[in-house]
């Protein structure tokens, strides 16, 4: 006999269908979290209270890499290789720039044609929006929402644009940078900053004539990550440089065997469960900033303020820091 069944969609049929692994209701939870109506939000939120409570992790690892290195060939590649050895696959997508175009550019399901249709894969495309922290709250309630539907590895593609990366490496257990074979002065326009987030760079295309261009820059890349000061949350030998062929599936299984060594040793050594706190309470305080500046903005008085105070600042009657002191004077008032 089943209980009374829960009105389609609400929290009470949504979260023991998502427990189940049922992807329809993972998409349509995933739909729920993306929407900004304060119902959908209090659903939301219930919601993955109610299903964080079954306590599953993935492995979450973040794959970032400029247009036309290869992402999506090595993300079919790679997410078939994983899901043929029986785990199951959640890819999503942090887009800066699908704001901009209006339309998704990562994770669509077309760039992953086999990956797409396997069904141990769940495809995510990246959804519109327009500020990246209303971004970073979607993509990281989605990787929850694929934990507890039982993913065992989420994949997390983001293009090579500076904040984007920032923004997944705060999200993901292991950051994996995927580069094309270069020339050695091209090496040294990677930004240190993304370098320092890399805990493994794949050098994508090691095939046919790119072969020895590729070895070459492997070798370049693991020579530039020597020079970085080690950190503490790598055991030796880390961040390293390998080279892959996501279209010849060559370095896929060494790629995962080296991941699964740095996943390994992070959490025998405490790491692991270190960054995730802090990853956790580096979120949560983001959202109460987020929420404040949300309420400040829905207060008409305020606004009125702030553009009154703006207009004096503009017009040089006032300081900029006296303004700003004179207003939050004012909100600090009850
Ligand atoms: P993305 O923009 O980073 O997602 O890159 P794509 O996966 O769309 O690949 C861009 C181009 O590079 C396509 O023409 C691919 O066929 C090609 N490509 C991707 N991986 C490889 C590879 O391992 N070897 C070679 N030779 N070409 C590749």
């Amino acid at each position: 006999m089943n209980a009374p069944s829960a009105p389609r969609d609400s929290v009470d049929d949504l979260a023991p269908r998502i427990l189940s692994g049922e992807r329809r209701a993972l998409a349509r939870a995933i739909t729920l979290v993306e929407s900004i109506r304060a119902d959908h939000r209090a659903a939301a939120t219930a919601l993955l209270d109610r299903v964080g409570q079954a306590g599953r992790q993935a492995l979450r690892i973040g794959l970032s890499g400029t247009p036309g290195v290869g992402k999506s060939t090595f993300i079919e590649s790679f997410g078939l290789m994983l899901t043929g050895q029986g785990l199951k696959v959640a890819v999503l997508a942090v887009d800066p720039s699908s704001s901009r175009s209006g339309g998704s550019i990562l994770g669509d399901k077309t760039r992953m044609e086999f990956l797409s249709r396997d069904p141990n894969a769940f495809i995510r495309p990246s959804p519109s929006q327009t500020h990246l922290g209303g971004v970073a709250r979607r993509t990281r309630e989605a990787v929850a929402l694929c934990e507890a539907a039982g993913f065992d590895v989420i994949l997390i593609e983001t293009v090579g644009v500076g904040q984007s990366e920032t923004l997944v490496a705060e999200m993901t257990d292991l950051f994996i940078l995927l580069m094309a074979p270069a020339g050695g002065d091209e090496l040294q326009g990677v930004k240190r900053g993304i370098m320092e987030m890399a805990d493994i760079i794949l050098v994508n295309k090691a095939d046919g004539d790119l072969k020895p261009a590729a070895m070459r820059t492997v070798a370049d890349y693991a020579g530039a990550l020597r020079l970085l000061r080690k950190r503490a949350y790598d055991p030796e030998g880390f961040p390293k440089a390998l080279p892959v062929s996501a279209v010849e599936q060559m370095g896929l299984e060494k790629a995962w065997a080296e991941m699964q060594a740095l996943e390994g040793w992070r959490r025998e050594n405490g790491f692991f469960a270190t960054r995730r706190a802090e990853q956790a309470r580096h979120w949560f305080e983001a959202e109460v900033r987020e929420g404040l500046l949300a309420r400040l903005e829905a207060d008409p008085e305020i606004r009125a303020r702030m553009r009154a105070l703006g207009a004096s600042v503009a017009g040089g009657q006032v300081a900029a820091s006296a303004a700003a002191a004179e207003m939050l004077a004012a909100l600090a008032q009850p």
